[in-house]
């Protein structure tokens, strides 16, 4: 799978702690997408279901979500990472902007073996920040797993901060301007602040 980002421990892309990969590429390229950095099939770096395994293990992480882009862009690598991650105990959670009556029968499998899919378009005049897992109020959340089905999935914003090892601060999810403006200027001095394709990075 060609991978644009990584984050560990996220817990706002689905039910427990989990490994979240920006797929890099997407077909479908919604109007007003904040991801359109993404876009291009060219980029990313390529990452096997083994390499990413050990990473979420060391990680401690319960499964992964997989974002874009667009995943089933991908759907035969999707399909056997899919496979390879579930056979190792994880569940997966796939985000999709295909609706369900569009999928190739390729693209139907990568849905159908996924414990949850967010599937739909954006669309930016229904944007909302106050949805679960969700960009715009059209989407929809599918339930495959039994295991999942109790889950309160009423309305919440969420956001979180990543820092890596060297200091750099990762900001995704639906921040409000007055959260990034005080991380960016953080010890009391303004650092730049930047947008990228899945969040601001500090
Ligand atoms: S919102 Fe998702 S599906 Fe739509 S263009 Fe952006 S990356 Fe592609």
């Amino acid at each position: 799978m060609q991978v644009a980002e990584v984050i560990y421990s996220s817990q706002i892309y689905g039910p427990g702690k989990r490994t979240v990969l920006w797929l890099q590429g997407c077909s479908i390229q919604c109007d007003h997408c904040w991801n359109d950095e993404l876009w291009s099939f060219k980029g990313g770096i390529k990452k096997s279901p083994a390499q990413m395994i050990e990473a979420a293990i060391q990680s401690g992480d319960d499964g992964f979500t997989l974002l874009g882009g667009e995943p089933l862009d991908q759907a035969p690598a999707v399909a056997h990472f899919i496979m390879q991650v579930q056979s190792a105990g994880f569940d997966v959670v796939l985000y999709t902007g295909y609706e369900l009556h569009e999928l190739s029968t390729p693209q139907k499998k990568c849905v159908q073996m996924s414990d949850i899919v967010i599937h739909g378009r954006y669309v930016h005049e229904l944007r909302s920040e106050n949805l679960l897992w969700r960009g715009s109020t059209n989407q929809e959340i599918l339930i495959n797993n039994s295991k999942f089905s109790g889950l309160d999935l009423s309305e919440k914003r969420q956001v979180e901060i990543h820092l890596n090892e060297i200091g750099h601060v990762k900001v995704v999810g639906y921040p409000t301007p007055e959260l990034l403006q005080s991380i960016a200027s953080r010890n009391g001095m303004m650092t730049s602040l930047k947008s990228t394709g899945n969040g601001y990075e500090i």
